[in-house]
């Protein structure tokens, strides 16, 4: 702990380096952070040639909520995971959906600290099967995230990010390590797109990292976000779902989602004509398990078998209205069904 504070404590991964400047070794932009300077992230601050992170437990949001949401369609269905968040980001994306969360600094006088121990017996009263990092970028709850997902794993409970995917290797295999069983990662686009509105990141990294998650056998989805005029040109959307086969094979779900206005980008939300051209290339590029997220009600948020297009479990809105398998095999053709727990 810093100045008493409980939700400010030293970092676990970074490097001092001479003149009291430290390198930050959590997330691939490995800051480069003078005496009383603050990261990218600004969650992150040298203190004396020692980098303390200043959102440990200073909890945003915090919330019950189906693992579908997340998403997560094919890791442990129907169950609930108690989802938590801090403030602020690494990334720079004007169009951030969860922008009320992501672009405010953390106040460490102002936090609400919920102790590791505390958050994991929340989760057990409220009944879930895990927890969950989301809302913003969870690697910035790193340290926190150690340590409440070994003892929510001592309990039973699954643990899971939904993030940018721009962590190092070195954070990833300390968090699988703690208990984090899986991952969602948002790819948001190609390698202009990184450079160009997110401060210079690299798309290849995101990449990198779902595939070593995967090695280790994190359960990984894939989320891509659709933004009108950005990323929803048809040769951007065939490219990334060549990216994902090539990186990930066929059977790591992806989920397009549709864009709506906010924060600082301001168009029409993505057509339906391009987010069923996404869904349907996919598919026919052989992604087994394509969806679409954020259009309620149509057929392409449901499950089908890769094999005989029966289908599968049927959802609106991230709600299950159906299931039609058992055991993980299809009643129709009989295949086995790529779903964790
Ligand atoms: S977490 Fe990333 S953005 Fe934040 S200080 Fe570390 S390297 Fe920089």
């Amino acid at each position: 702990m810093s100045g008493n504070l409980p939700t400010v404590r030293e970092a676990v991964l970074y490097e001092s380096l001479n003149g009291g400047r430290v390198r930050c070794g959590l997330c691939e932009r490995r800051c480069l952070i003078p005496p009383d300077e603050k990261g990218v992230c600004q969650t992150r601050q040298n203190r004396a040639g020692r980098l303390y992170t200043l959102v440990y437990g200073d909890i945003s949001a915090l919330e019950s909520r189906p693992i579908e949401i997340k998403p997560f369609f094919h890791f442990y269905p129907g169950s609930s995971a108690l989802t938590f968040s801090t403030w602020s980001c690494n990334f720079t994306c004007p169009w951030c959906q969860n922008w009320h969360l992501s672009k405010s600094a953390p106040e460490p006088k102002k936090a609400k600290y919920i102790p590791p121990e505390q958050m994991v017996a929340l989760a057990r009263e409220e009944g879930d099967q895990g927890l969950c990092v989301s809302f913003q970028e969870p690697t910035l709850l790193f340290e926190y995230t150690l340590e409440v997902f070994k003892l929510g794993k001592a309990h039973g409970l699954y643990g899971c990010y939904v993030s940018n995917g721009y962590l190092t290797l070195d954070a990833l295999r300390m968090l699988e390590k703690a208990g984090m069983t899986a991952i969602n990662m948002d790819i948001k686009g190609d390698e202009e797109l990184y450079r160009v509105y997110l401060k210079g990141a690299k798309e290849g990294i995101v990449w990198r990292n779902a595939r070593a998650a995967k090695e280790v056998g994190i359960h990984v989805e894939m989320i891509h976000l659709l933004v009108t005029g950005l990323n929803d040109q048809r040769n951007k959307i065939e490219r990334l779902i060549q990216k994902h086969l090539d990186h990930l094979g066929p059977d790591t779900p992806i989920h397009f989602t549709r864009y709506f206005s906010a924060y600082e980008y301001h168009r029409p939300p993505t057509t339906i004509e391009i987010m069923e051209f996404a869904y349907e290339t996919a598919r026919d590029a052989g992604i087994y398990y394509p969806y679409l997220g954020n259009v309620p009600g149509h057929r392409y948020e449901n499950t089908y078998c890769p094999s005989c297009g029966t289908l599968l479990v049927e959802r609106t809105g991230y709600q299950i209205r159906g299931e039609w398998f058992k055991d993980k095999r299809c009643p129709g053709c009989g295949r086995t069904l790529e779903i964790t727990g």
